[in-house]
């Protein structure tokens, strides 16, 4: 049996950063990111990367088709029995397929949607920061895009919340603070649930 968690946050949360070196303290742990997953497909320079791009540099989201299939991908090839994907749901379309895909798959049980809550003040000068350290800056990393993205996050967020509360699979982590204290309270919180 497969125990999945997802983790969401807004862009600049640190949510692809936390779920990393969690799994790199567990052998047993595997990690993806969707928006690395679609990164590694435009990189690639296929026909469907593309089109990838076309939304990500707008901060928009990817096409539900693409999306479903590479989560569900992720889960499947996952050499462990524990898989942390950050960056799902990010709609309700999204959250009703995957329960409709969790509802049919006996062997995968999701144990834990993890949101790390940052305040819009700590997104934005992550975000900034991230586009000014880095040697090769994101499309998406620019202000007027950042923006967007805080909307296309926000807006799906209380119907998605309200979703897996209701099923006892919501928890609230906090991101503001040191990285270290961050990971530690997911950390401690994942290996609880496992
Ligand atoms: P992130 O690295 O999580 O900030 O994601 C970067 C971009 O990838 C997002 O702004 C979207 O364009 C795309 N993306 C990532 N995850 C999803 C998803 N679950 N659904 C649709 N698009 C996504």
């Amino acid at each position: 049996m497969k125990k999945l968690f997802l983790i969401i946050g807004a862009p600049g949360s640190g949510k692809t950063t936390d779920a990393e070196l969690i799994a790199q303290k567990h052998d047993e742990i595997t990690q993806y990111s969707t928006g690395d997953m679609f990164r590694a497909e435009v990189a690639s320079g296929s026909e469907q990367g593309e089109l990838i791009k076309s939304f990500i540099e707008k901060g928009n989201l990817v096409p539900i088709d693409i999306v479903i299939k590479t989560i569900v991908n992720a889960i499947k090839k996952a050499p462990t029995d524990v898989v942390v994907i950050d960056g799902y749901p990010r709609s309700a379309e999204q959250m009703i397929e995957l329960d409709k895909y969790l509802a049919t798959e006996d062997s995968v049980q999701l144990i834990s949607v993890i949101e790390v809550e940052v305040s819009q003040e700590t997104a934005k000068n992550r975000v900034i920061g991230r586009a000014e350290e880095a040697e090769v800056v994101r499309d998406d990393d620019s202000i007027e895009v950042f923006y967007n993205r805080m909307k296309v996050y926000t807006d799906p967020l209380t119907e998605i919340q309200k979703f897996y509360q209701s099923k006892n699979l919501h928890k609230i982590i906090s991101g503001e603070g040191t990285i270290e204290e961050i990971v530690d309270n997911m950390d401690k919180f994942v290996q609880s649930k496992i």
